[in-house]
């Protein structure tokens, strides 16, 4: 083991007795390099962060003027910052109207969790509605409205108040009531290993908040800036949540999160007390010209229609007698092998051969495939013939 190597294990925290260890070095497009010289082929982009490749052009060009104006100058909400401002202004611009007010935080987990506080001010309730084998993060709240017990029990006590219905199912509803704050769901389940819900459940949620007064919160985390063949993922149904929380692809590379909301609901924030939510870094100038960055070739090379393509070649190649079945919307890919064992032997066959797979967080039978979304046919066609013939030297 080398020096960097051990340094990695002595002095950085760990959070698995296994971590993968790759040594980067550089990362393009749709490729990462390591040190000993090697190049993969990264079917993960960062879990969804890198949607528009591994430093697209535009993007660093971005960061490389906003470093030579200004970095950190105050926390979130005091000066007029052109980055904010701009990027807030050009979400807004593909977003329906009652989404019109960006709030700028620094991940997934903290947007969710200040969703909730809004919620919380908006309707003056305290309950709180997840699904099953939902994920929403890390810190208390979201592991909180979080549907996987195993990550969960040793963080207890928990936010109190919150109760789960199952995913896509219409009898689950009758528990949003008149106590409920806000309904937390994810368009479409990532880390339970990509499930889609069904047009008239999503329909049926939306109209049972509304009945009841609860806030709907679309946690587009994962789904966000064109993973499923559109910029966002409740595009494909119509469903418009109250609040759209955003990260991971949001910054271009960079770490930012956001929740957007009518302009009313999040005027809340502003009084009783002030400074309803507040965070130094949100909104921090590099990520946002980076995420402004993004959006703009996200939409000027057509990089959702592209995910939607990809997706449906992958969908249409998979195709082995020991894959179950394919799941997935755009690029946002679940490959069911109906078999732990076997899928680590995929994921670790994979990066012995040059492509870099992953695993679900709460569906340990799938490995996901969730590349940049600027992925070609031919990449796709050497994923695939990667993916089969890491199936066919499986034992059986
Ligand atoms: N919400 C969803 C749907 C996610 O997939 C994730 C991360 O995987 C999060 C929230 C948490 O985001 P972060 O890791 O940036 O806190």
């Amino acid at each position: 083991m080398d020096a960097l190597h051990t340094a990695f294990q002595q002095h950085l925290a760990q959070t698995s007795p296994f971590p993968l260890a790759l040594d980067v070095v550089g990362a393009e497009g749709c490729h990462i390099h390591t040190r000993d010289g090697r190049r993969y082929l990264d079917l993960v982009a960062g879990l969804a962060v890198n949607n528009t490749g591994h430093r697209h052009p535009r993007v660093v060009q971005a960061i490389k003027d906003q470093v030579d104006r200004y970095l950190h100058v105050i926390p979130y909400g005091e000066f007029i910052q052109e980055p904010q401002v701009r990027f807030a202004e050009r979400l807004v611009q593909e977003l329906p109207a009652g989404l019109d007010q960006v709030y700028f935080v620094n991940s997934g987990t903290e947007a969710n969790e200040a969703a909730l506080k809004l919620a919380k001010r908006v309707t003056g309730r305290t309950g709180l509605v997840a699904c099953h084998r939902s994920y929403h993060g890390s810190t208390h709240g979201s592991l909180s409205i979080t549907g996987n017990e195993a990550k969960k029990y040793r963080n207890r006590p928990l936010l109190p108040d919150v109760h789960f219905i199952p995913f896509n199912d219409p009898f689950g509803l009758t528990r949003i009531d008149r106590h409920t704050a806000a309904v937390v769901v994810e368009p479409i389940q990532g880390d339970a290993g990509i499930r889609i819900p069904d047009l008239a459940w999503l329909q049926a949620l939306r109209a049972r908040c509304t009945q009841m007064g609860a806030l709907l919160v679309f946690d587009e985390v994962q789904t966000g800036m064109g993973r499923t063949g559109k910029l966002f993922a409740f595009a494909h149904s119509g469903v418009v949540p109250d609040i759209l929380v955003l990260g991971k692809a949001l910054g271009g590379g960079l770490p930012i999160g956001a929740f957007v909301a009518s302009r009313e609901n999040m005027h809340q924030l502003t009084h009783d007390p002030v400074l309803g939510h507040i965070t130094t870094f949100g909104g921090h100038p590099l990520p946002c010209v980076a995420g402004l960055a993004a959006l703009e070739v996200t939409l000027d090379e057509g990089l959702a229609e592209n995910a939607a393509r990809m997706g449906d070649l992958f969908k249409r190649s998979l195709d082995h007698p020991r894959i179950k079945e394919v799941r997935g919307q755009g690029l946002m890919i679940a490959v069911e092998l109906g078999d732990a064992e076997l899928v680590q032997h995929v994921v670790k066959d994979l990066l012995a051969h040059g492509v870099l797979g992953f695993w679900f967080l709460s569906c340990p039978t799938a490995f996901r495939v969730a590349p940049p979304l600027t992925i070609s046919s031919d990449l796709v066609d050497q994923a695939t013939t990667a993916i089969h013939a890491a199936l066919d030297r499986a034992p059986s």
